[in-house]
């Protein structure tokens, strides 16, 4: 079975994990703070906190900007849950701004539209999760110029987007967003089994994003209260959690982060081939303009005549292990309960219900990509 996404390990990145182990720290020693630094020369941005999860980066990135009770986020419907988990975890509400069908990306004009009709309301939003889907920017200066006079914060959910770029700067210079957010979960552009990390070039967030990573606790003497007992003083400021990577983790992540540019060129060159190979099936591809730019996490079409269901049946019967992302978040039972209601986001659902996720990443050789575009002419022709 070729499956949609697959993590790709090698001798130096099991060298350095090894390493970690036959060393002194396994957590908290010199490879974490090596790995954030690493992550900040590739994007561009001043700080970094390495995490443990991508959604422990949301939910910090979601305490930094002080998101609590009675603050709104907004946020993609057409996303992993944690894009909007987040701010509920903080005691916030969410809601959602539909996408643009064609980027797939949650659309500036419905944003406008709604931040005009919540301006009216008296119900702005705190913050704004921007998800940069499968890979593909979104409009961030538009979304930026529209959000920044409100005082709206921008969190970049960058868990796809980790080696994509926008006007030429990397994803994660947050030249138009206050925080960028990365993944390391295997599928992802780069792994570390589990693992996060929050880029920013705010001095003030980036503190706190290291203070709730952390349980809260700084052995930092000018950020204390009070009289400072010794050397071995350390204070709890605020209610924090332990979502520390760990320093294999690091080592691996620092290992893979050398290979990130080798294994986006991969995902480009299968995605141009998919477009080459694909055009005259009876399908929607993705917009061909971010060949060059999208880190192409996920290359998905939209069937525009056959039944989702009985394609997806019929490549898993021929070992193509093609996936549906996502589930629209606010169609999931928990956030019906919240009110929710299906038809809300129509251009969401509309994605989702044709949507096909075909293999790729790093190390899908041609030949097997031959056979992925075999059997999808095979079971649309
Ligand atoms: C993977 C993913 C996350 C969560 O990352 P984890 O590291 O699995 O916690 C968040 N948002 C999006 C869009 C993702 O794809």
């Amino acid at each position: 079975m070729i499956s949609y996404g697959k993590h790709n390990i090698d001798a130096n990145d099991i060298d350095a994990v090894v390493d970690v182990l036959q060393n002194h720290f396994l957590t908290q020693g010199a490879k974490v703070p090596e790995f954030e630094q690493a992550l900040c020369a590739y994007t561009g941005a001043s700080f970094c906190t390495a995490v443990n999860s991508g959604t422990s980066g949301l939910h910090v990135a979601c305490l930094a900007l002080g998101i609590g009770a009675k603050d709104i986020v907004w946020t993609s419907p057409n996303s992993f849950a944690a894009s909007a988990n987040c701010a509920l975890y903080c005691g916030a509400d969410v809601d959602f701004v539909d996408i643009d069908p064609q980027s797939r990306n949650l659309c500036p004009i419905k944003l406008e539209q709604k931040l005009l009709a919540a301006q009216q309301a008296g119900k702005l939003p705190k913050a704004l999760v921007l998800v940069h889907f499968a890979g593909q920017s979104c409009d961030l200066q538009t979304i930026h110029a529209l959000c920044s006079p409100l005082n709206i914060a921008i969190i970049e959910d960058a868990a796809h987007s980790l080696g994509a770029q926008y006007n030429n700067k990397p994803i994660g210079s947050c030249e138009f967003s206050d925080m960028a957010v990365f993944s390391f979960h295997p599928v992802k552009s780069i792994t570390t089994a589990e693992g996060g990390a929050i880029v920013t070039n705010n001095a003030d967030l980036a503190r706190a994003c290291a203070l709730f990573a952390k349980h809260g606790i700084t052995r930092d003497p000018a950020l204390m209260q009070g009289e400072i007992d010794g050397p071995w003083y350390y204070q709890q400021l605020v209610l924090g959690y332990n979502y520390r990577l760990s320093d294999m983790q690091a080592a691996l992540g620092l290992s893979q982060l050398t290979r990130l540019d080798d294994f986006i060129e991969q995902r480009r060159v299968i995605a141009q081939r998919y477009f080459e190979r694909l055009a005259d099936l009876p399908l929607a591809l993705p917009q061909a303009k971010v060949l060059q730019s999208s880190s192409w996490h996920l290359f998905m079409v939209e069937l525009t005549e056959h039944q989702r269901k009985n394609v997806y049946q019929q490549l898993h019967d021929l070992g193509i292990g093609v996936n549906v992302h996502y589930i629209p978040i606010h169609c999931h039972p928990y956030y019906q309960a919240l009110g929710f209601e299906r038809d809300d986001f129509p251009a969401a659902v509309k994605f989702y219900e044709n949507a096909l996720t075909l293999p790729i990443y790093a190390g899908l050789s041609a030949a097997e990509q031959d056979r992925v575009i075999l059997a999808l002419q095979q079971v649309l022709r």
